[in-house]
């Protein structure tokens, strides 16, 4: 069994930025409504994951980190109709595989919880602890014994770039979770938590960009779309200015990029993106997120459907701007 963790750690844990985009996951699957996230070092030295969610019941912990052994997956037909965020049960017993790593974790109110520490799959302290309820992991050292593997990692401010990535995309997901981040003692995100789009967009692009986003927002009878376009004075360079989410999911898509592209392609300067949120919500049957292991890719089935339906969604939005391209 520790063999098959250290081998299913290769597929989960890819880099620091892996393990952050697994525990927020988690931290969002137990209702948190605070996410607090601090790393060292690109996420190499220390990684800190602390929630107000559900917490893990004290009896349920170590299993938590045995691989399989809670995977939200009953059957083989609920692959594909995923309704929380993880489903593999593979995460934590990979990445403490690979790490050193404390758990705190409590499931009421008492002020009371329990410790757990791993160093390498190994189980090295489990005690009572003070704990408020939610969880608190702290995953050191990632990779130390996995030398292969740590080669492989870039330098801190790549690392840091991958672990910004995921914070500004789970955080655009759920305007509803207030989000901190802070890298090496310095905050880089902070976000209310208020449920307000507009104010995360602030948050991860500034204020400025914030405001020159028009509202879409429109419904279908397989679909709804949600979110803040820009208009074309807030445009980027990067592809990576499009954050797309299917039923909360950070995911990307040709199918949903290329209509999006195609409503504003009289008012876009040549190879700009206009900054983008774009929530689309469907039933689970409409769209497999299986395509790609990493559950980045997905597959809309009546994709020429939704293709006109964006087209259409984000023409409207703009439309109703009356804006004016200026030249
Ligand atoms: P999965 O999320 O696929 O079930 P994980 O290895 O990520 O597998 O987590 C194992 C289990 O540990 C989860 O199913 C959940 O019950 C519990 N767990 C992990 N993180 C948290 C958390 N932050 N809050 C509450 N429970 C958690
Ligand atoms: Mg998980």
């Amino acid at each position: 069994e520790h063999l098959a963790n250290q081998i299913a750690a290769g597929e989960v844990v890819e880099r620091p930025a892996s393990v952050l985009k697994e525990m927020i996951e988690n931290a969002v699957d137990a209702g948190a409504t605070t996410v607090d996230v601090t790393a060292e070092d690109g996420g190499l030295a220390l990684l800190r994951i602390a929630d107000n969610g559900c917490g893990i019941e004290p009896d349920d912990l170590r299993t938590a980190f045995q691989r399989h052994a809670t995977s939200k997956i009953s059957t083989a037909k609920d692959l594909f109709q995923i309704a929380t965020l993880g489903f593999r049960g593979e995460a934590l017993p990979s990445i403490a595989a690979v790490a050193k790593v404390k758990c705190v974790s409590s499931a009421d109110a008492s002020g009371l919880g329990r410790l757990l520490e791993i160093e390498g799959g190994e189980i090295k302290r489990e005690e009572d602890a003070a704990s408020a309820r939610g969880t608190d992991m702290t995953i050191r050292e990632l990779f130390y014994n996995t030398p292969a593997r740590l080669k492989y990692m870039k330098t801190v401010q790549t690392e840091l770039g991958h672990l910004s990535d995921v914070m500004y995309r789970q955080a655009l997901a759920r305007p509803d979770i207030a989000f901190t981040f802070s890298h090496n003692g310095t905050t880089l995100l902070r976000t209310p938590g208020n449920g307000d789009l507009r104010r995360v967009v602030a948050a991860v692009y500034g204020t400025a960009a914030a405001k020159a986003m028009v509202e879409l927002s429109a419904d279908h009878p397989d679909y709804s779309i949600a979110g803040l376009t820009a208009l074309p004075v807030e445009t980027r360079s990067n592809r990576n200015a499009i954050t797309l989410l299917v039923n909360g999911r950070y995911v990307r898509s040709q199918a949903v990029v290329q209509p999006l592209l195609q409503a504003y392609h009289t008012l876009l300067p040549l190879h700009r993106f206009p900054l983008s949120v774009i929530s689309l919500r469907m039933h689970p049957s409409l769209v497999d997120v299986n395509v790609h292991p990493a559950k980045l890719e997905v597959r809309f089935s009546k994709e020429n459907e939704l293709r006109a339906f964006i087209e259409q969604s984000v023409r409207e939005a703009l439309g109703s701007q009356a804006y004016i391209p200026s030249g």
